[in-house]
């Protein structure tokens, strides 16, 4: 009787648990191993759970998402405030929504530690207006105004100089349902100079009294401007005057859009870009396009404004069609911004330093890669999102190669010289199926690739192989004699990797976290 016909440890069945270890059935029916509550924080801020996954709705993938929430909160309240926050302020989330809910659900649900560090971090998550609103809408499903909610909301008022709450009072005036006025009759703030006075009466009682800034003047002027010289004039003489302030009827005209520019934060610069191509501003050849090529690009500005690399990469997909997800605009992709986009994207990660380390970059072409849209971005799908987040790593490890694959390799032609759009042209037309996890290093060793780290990016519901990924991984390291290590870009909110936790040449990382290429060169160079 040979027993080891049924119980071995080196090679298993995907749909069975590698015998000894501690495995949890993924959404496909494959065993994998669960990532622990943090490292599920760290992919739901991240990641989010918007229009949820190719296996679970929304609503399913949200729950699960507050549940390790909730587990976190009841372990160490404030290290969740503190991460939520680090996360939030660096920019490496795509949105700021997931950070929003989850200091809610602390502001609501933790000790009393946990409350008070949520609400003492409320005005550095809710930097904005909306984010503001956002998080007033998501506390209502957790707690009543008490008086620390009450003192909480009025800092985010008070704290500000007058200037810069005028700004957000302008430029962010309602969301939700939620307007200044109902939050600032909610809270009271205790006025702390004149001019705060100014602006409380001015929103809630609509009276033009006392030191108010002059970009409030500014506002209420252009809201009765006949024409567009006079909304012009006001955006000439106030530099802060932004798109937002400006009643939509003028938003039509280019040559709004033309005073508008010398001042443009980074953000609308990428999120009008479309719009400023249809009204003819931005057109071949331009002055204009110049201009706002060499500030898309402008690393100082990347820097500061935090833009996220995903908004990038979903402006560059959306342009380069010509015609937005909704609506009836249309336009003729200029080339010099496509390619501004493009040196935008890789600059929003900052500097990235090499490891030197032969690196294979698989992506999971597979089927469940394909439905749904990372942090709600049109037609970034994860398998779209892996590629570009591939090709950042691609461009810092010289010596590297690109694999695809879903139940089987599928060839994958692409090269970090090419431009990000044609990447993606690229991704939507591979051919995909079920998915295997552990292909990448039954190729490998098959093909005597000698290989330092494995980089895969996928949603760990993998199940179509006669081998679990981190047995492959074992033979490939016995086999080869190179002790090569596994990254697991996880691209879905889900609590599944194929990463083993006792493997210390194994690590989990989040996909589109800015920080994920800097994590996955520095695991790598470790030995
Ligand atoms: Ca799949």
């Amino acid at each position: 009787m040979n027993y080891t016909k049924h119980v071995r440890t080196d090679a298993t069945q995907q749909t069975e648990p590698i015998f000894g270890k501690d495995q949890i059935q993924n959404s496909a029916g494959g065993f994998v191993f669960a990532v622990d509550d943090w490292k599920r924080l760290d992919r739901f801020l991240i990641l989010g759970s918007e229009g949820g996954s190719y296996y679970a709705s929304e609503r399913k993938l949200t729950v699960e998402s507050a549940k390790g929430v909730l587990n976190c909160l009841k372990a160490d309240g404030v290290r969740v405030v503190d991460r939520a926050l680090e996360i939030s302020e660096q920019g490496r989330a795509p949105k700021n929504d997931s950070a929003l809910f989850v200091l809610a659900m602390a502001a609501g649900m933790g000790d009393d530690a946990t409350r008070y560090a949520a609400c003492m971090e409320l005005p550095r998550i809710a930097r904005t207006g909306t984010h503001l609103f956002t998080f007033l809408e998501n506390i209502r499903a957790f707690r009543g105004w008490g008086r620390g909610l009450r003192s909480a909301v009025s800092r985010w008022y008070t704290g500000k100089d007058a200037d810069s709450l005028a700004y957000q009072l302008v430029k962010y005036r309602q969301r939700n349902g939620w307007t200044h006025d109902d939050v600032l009759r909610l809270s009271h703030p205790v006025p702390s100079t004149a001019a705060h006075q100014a602006l409380f009466r001015w929103v809630t009682k609509d009276e033009m009294l006392g030191d108010l800034p002059e970009l409030v003047l500014a506002f209420v002027r252009m809201q009765e401007a006949k024409d567009a010289k006079d909304v012009i004039g006001l955006v000439e003489a106030h530099p802060d005057i932004t798109w937002e302030m400006i009643p939509s009827k003028f938003l039509g005209s280019p040559d709004v859009w033309e005073a508008l520019l010398p001042n443009m934060p980074q953000a609308a610069l990428v999120r009008n870009l479309a719009r400023m191509t249809a009204n003819g501003l931005i057109r071949p050849l331009g002055d204009a396009t110049r201009v706002v090529c060499e500030r898309l690009v402008d690393e100082t500005r990347i820097r500061k404004a935090r833009l996220h690399p995903i908004a990038i990469l979903g402006a560059l997909a959306t342009y380069r069609m010509g015609h937005g997800a909704r609506g009836t605009l249309t336009w003729s992709p200029v080339t010099e911004a496509v390619d501004a986009l493009d040196q935008a994207f890789y600059r929003a990660f900052g500097a990235i330093k090499g490891s030197g380390k032969r690196t294979l970059l698989a992506l999971d072409v597979s089927d469940s890669m394909e439905m749904s849209e990372i942090a709600g971005m049109p037609g970034i799908t994860p398998r779209i999102a892996s590629a570009a987040m591939a090709m950042v790593t691609a461009r810092t490890e010289t010596s590297h190669a690109f694999m695809a694959f879903s139940h089987h390799f599928v060839p994958l032609n692409i090269s970090p010289r090419q431009r990000l759009d044609d990447v993606v042209e690229t991704m939507e037309r591979v051919p995909y199926g079920g998915t295997d996890c552990a292909l990448p290093m039954i190729w490998a060793a098959k093909n005597r690739v000698e290989v330092d780290v494995f980089s895969i990016y996928t949603d760990s519901e993998t199940w179509a192989g006669n081998i679990h990924p981190v047995q492959a991984l074992q033979e490939y390291r016995r086999k080869m004699g190179i002790s090569a290590k596994l990254v697991v870009v996880g691209m879905v909110a889900n609590e599944f990797s194929i990463a083993d936790p006792n493997d210390a040449g194994t690590l989990d990382v989040v996909g589109f976290d800015t920080a994920t290429p800097d994590l996955i060169a520095d695991f790598s160079q470790e030995s």
